[in-house]
C-alpha cells in the first residue's frame, strides 16, 4: 500500500516514569508511517482525496503535548488509535516513538519503542432461540455500533431458521454483520462475550437453546488456532444459517483455507 512518511518530527513533552521527567519534560522524536491509497489524489493533484501530512504532524505535537503517559509504550499505543479515528483515509500506521533523553544513567543514543496498528474486517455471526430473541439481537447490534472501535460495514437480514446439532429447541434468528475495527482478535471476542453475558446468557448445553451466541467468522485473512479461539470459524461451511446472511453481504469474500467464496460454499451445501 502507498505511504506517508513523517521523519523525526520532535515535540517537547512530559511522558516519563519518574516524577522529574512529568514535571521538567524532553524531546521525543517521532517516526510515522500512514498507510493509506495516493494514486486517486496524486492523478487528480488533490489534497482533498489524500491525508494532509502537516495536519497530522499538527495532531500529534497536540496529542502528545496535552497528555501525560509514564511509557512511551502507551504514547505509541494511544496515539496510533487517536490518529487512526481521527484521520478516516489512514488505513494503517507505524509509529516509532524515541526518546534520547531518557534518564538512563550510561552513554546511549537514542531509547524507543516502534508499533504497527491499522483497521481490520471481520465477520461476525449472531444467533438466538430463547426468551426475547428479536431483542437480544437488536440489542447486540446496538452495542457493535455503539463500539468505539468498530465500524459497522454490512448488516444482513436477521433470517428464521431450524435448529443445528441434533439438540431438540426452538427455532433460530441469525444473522451476520460486517465490521472493521481496532480491536484484535482476542479484545474482540472478549467484547462479544461481554454483550453475550448482558444477555443474561448461560453456558449449558452445547448447541443447546441460548439468548444469544456471536462467534467470530472471519478476521482479515487470518488463521488462528489458540485454546479460546479457532478463525476461521471451523464449522462456518457447514451452517447454512450462516453463510445465506453472509452471501448477501459478501458473497465474494474467500475462506482462505478452504479457498472457496461464501457463494460457492452456500451453493455446495444446498
Ligand atoms: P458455540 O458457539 O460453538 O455454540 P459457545 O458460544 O458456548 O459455543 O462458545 C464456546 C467457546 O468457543 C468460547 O468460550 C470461545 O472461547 C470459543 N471460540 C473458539 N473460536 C471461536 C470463535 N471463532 N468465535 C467465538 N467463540 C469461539
Ligand atoms: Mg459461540
Amino acid at each position: 500500500m502507498d505511504r506517508i512518511k513523517i521523519e523525526n518530527l520532535e515535540v517537547f513533552a512530559h511522558h516519563g516514569v519518574y516524577e522529574e521527567e512529568q514535571k521538567n519534560g524532553q524531546n521525543f522524536y517521532v517516526n510515522a508511517e500512514l498507510f493509506t491509497q495516493v494514486r486517486a489524489a496524486g492523478l487528480q493533484d488533490s489534497l482533498a482525496l489524500s491525508t494532509n501530512y502537516g495536519e497530522v504532524c499538527h495532531f500529534i505535537h497536540q496529542f502528545m503535548k496535552e497528555h501525560t503517559w509514564q511509557l512511551i509504550e502507551s504514547v505509541a499505543e494511544r496515539l496510533a488509535e487517536a490518529l487512526l479515528l481521527t484521520f478516516e483515509r489512514v488505513e494503517a500506521v507505524k509509529l516509532e516513538i524515541r526518546k534520547p533523553s531518557a534518564p538512563i544513567g550510561l552513554p546511549f543514543e537514542s531509547v524507543s519503542v516502534s508499533i504497527e496498528r491499522g483497521w481490520h474486517t471481520a465477520f461476525v455471526a449472531l444467533g438466538s432461540n430463547l426468551g426475547e430473541r428479536e431483542k437480544y439481537i437488536q440489542d447486540a447490534l446496538t452495542g457493535i455500533r455503539e463500539h468505539k472501535l468498530i465500524q459497522m460495514e454490512a448488516v444482513s437480514d436477521i433470517i428464521c431458521t431450524k435448529p443445528y446439532g441434533g439438540v431438540e429447541q426452538d427455532d433460530f434468528l441469525n444473522g451476520v454483520v460486517m465490521l472493521k475495527t481496532l480491536l484484535s482478535p482476542d479484545e474482540l471476542l472478549g467484547f462479544l462475550q461481554e454483550l453475550e453475558q448482558k444477555a443474561e446468557r448461560k453456558r449449558e448445553i452445547h448447541w443447546g437453546p441460548r439468548t444469544l451466541d456471536l462467534d467470530i467468522i472471519f478476521y482479515d485473512n487470518l488463521v488462528l488456532c489458540t485454546k479460546d479461539l479457532l478463525i476461521p470459524h471451523p464449522d462456518m461451511h457447514n451452517r447454512i444459517f450462516v453463510l445465506e446472511p453472509i452471501c448477501q453481504i459478501a458473497p465474494w469474500y474467500r475462506h482462505p483455507l478452504l479457498h472457496k467464496t461464501m457463494q460457492e460454499l452456500l451453493n455446495g451445501l444446498r
